[in-house]
């Protein structure tokens, strides 16, 4: 990963004069512009947004008037996020030329704090994949920032790639509903956090499955992810799944290392099925910890670990395949000539512009949830949702944090993706799904790397404890640099 100013040092530069937003926004936005042929963690880099918005800011800085947790800061955004003016596709070609008229709510807070966005970041298609290879049609696939032949990881691949890559400060606000800020962040070696589910509102979020979609935030190090969750999370009344709760100061907050923490160690994600190299480098990690004072204590999650996939992708498909019936070619997005009946130009509009995985996950999910088969799939997999929660629960009277390889693999070679079955592509999440299945806040942060390529630790919470699962991912950061 390339150093860069933090948030705040940055800031010092605005305020002292020694650099203007403007200046440092060309800077990042030459680089992306620059990269980008080469890496593609961009869809779109909103410029002339960027460059507008930069000078009003200066202005401000020059009255004095200079404000916001987020002030100067340039920010990125994944693609399945509204951003006004902005053409905004979730990756996919259905929704290519859509250009909102509004901001989603993270995004809206995000500028209201200062936030200059600089573009919309690569992703797999409305987030179906694990290594941002599903692209819709006439995307192009973001690259590791280690090693051009591997995948970033997904779906919020462009994102972490981005925050690895970039030489200046920035923030990305990235989206997860089975790992797809924990994965990126963990094969490109920064630091990925998704909060409780509700904590930050979906409005404005081109949703996968409902139940299950959390924003989040990607960056360098756990500060400036912070400071990100702190501007974007509270609720909003045009998300009634926010949770009303009020935010705290966890950028302020950090610093305080929870005393006696005891971290459990998921036993089952240590075993069967992960790289030894890479539970060997998380292991490692977590060992340091406990030099510094931390508790560790074995923990079991077998029905996690054995039904967590299955019961997982049940619910995401099923929810899915209702999300997207409302992309008709009508609307908003892509278009064909008007010809034939409105089944056969919707058959054709969806033929034309969706991907192979967005039809498997349609044709899946609708499957599971028709009538006959709907008590059998998707309800039975609701049900073992709730048992996992309350897997989870139990875990929680031992310890306060659990721990856990974020990734059984380190980045994987393009060349090896492609020879995965959906299965086998599917297992590999075997990690992350358990905690956003449950919608508990979670975090992946850079444990050490196994030959040039890092290696990520998950960090899950229990519900709200955004700023515990903060303070311990800042004490594994310390102990590892
Ligand atoms: N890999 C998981 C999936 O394909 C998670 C993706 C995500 O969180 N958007 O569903």
């Amino acid at each position: 990963m390339k150093k860069a100013l933090s948030i705040l040092e940055l800031q010092e530069k605005f305020t002292s004069g020694e650099l203007s937003v403007e200046e440092n926004t060309q800077k990042i936005i030459s680089e992306a512009k620059n990269s980008n042929k080469e890496f593609h963690h961009f869809n779109e880099i909103s410029w002339e947004k960027a460059l507008q918005k930069s000078k009003e800011l200066d202005k401000q800085l020059k009255a004095r008037k200079a404000s916001g947790k987020l002030f100067g800061i340039p920010v990125s955004v994944k693609d399945c996020l509204c951003v006004k003016g902005v053409e905004s596709t979730a990756g996919s070609a259905i929704l290519k030329t859509y250009k909102p008229l509004f901001n989603a709510t993270a995004v809206e807070r995000a500028e209201r704090e200062g936030a200059i966005i600089i573009g919309k970041t690569s992703q797999d298609e409305f987030g179906f994949g694990t290594f941002s290879t599903n692209v819709g049609k006439g995307f192009q696939i973001p690259l590791n920032p280690y090693d051009k032949k591997r995948s970033c990881g997904g779906s919020s691949g462009g994102s972490a790639g981005f925050a690895a890559l970039t030489e200046n400060t920035h923030a990305g606000i990235a989206e997860s509903t089975g790992g797809s800020i924990a994965c990126p962040a963990s094969f490109c070696g920064v630091f990925g956090f998704t909060p409780t589910y509700g904590r930050v509102s979906r409005y404005g979020l081109m949703d996968y499955a409902s139940s299950l979609d959390k924003i989040g935030s990607m960056a360098k190090n756990t500060q400036d992810a912070a400071l990100m969750l702190e501007s974007i999370a509270g609720i909003d009344e045009k998300d009634s799944t926010s949770l009303p709760n009020p935010v705290e100061e966890y950028s302020k907050l950090l610093e305080k290392q929870p005393k006696e923490l005891k971290i459990g160690i998921i036993k089952e994600f240590f075993s069967e099925g992960i790289d030894k190299k890479v539970s060997e480098t998380v292991w490692k990690a977590l060992k340091r910890l406990e030099s510094e004072g931390a508790k560790l204590e074995e923990i079991s999650l077998p029905l996690n670990a054995k039904y967590g996939i299955p019961a997982y992708y049940l619910v995401a498909m099923t929810e899915s395949s209702t999300n997207l019936a409302k992309y008709c070619g009508l609307r908003y997005g892509n278009a064909l000539n008007l010809e034939g009946s409105f089944d056969e130009y919707f058959t054709k509009v969806r033929t034309e512009f969706f991907g192979e995985e967005a039809k498997r996950r349609i044709i899946l999910g609708t499957f599971a949830r028709m009538s006959g088969f709907r008590d059998a799939y998707y309800l039975k997999a609701m049900k073992v949702r709730t048992l996992l929660i309350q897997e989870f629960q139990q875990a929680f009277k031992k310890a306060e944090i659990l721990a856990s390889p974020t990734m059984p693999i380190i980045a994987p070679e393009f060349s090896k993706i492609e020879k995965l079955s959906p299965l086998q592509n599917y297992a590999m999440d075997l990690c992350t799904v358990p905690a956003n299945l449950a919608g508990l806040p979670h975090a992946s942060i850079n444990a050490g790397f196994e030959g040039k390529m890092p290696v990520g630790l998950m960090l899950t919470g229990n519900y709200l404890q955004e700023l515990q699962l903060l303070q311990a991912s800042r004490m594994i950061e310390k102990a590892v640099q």
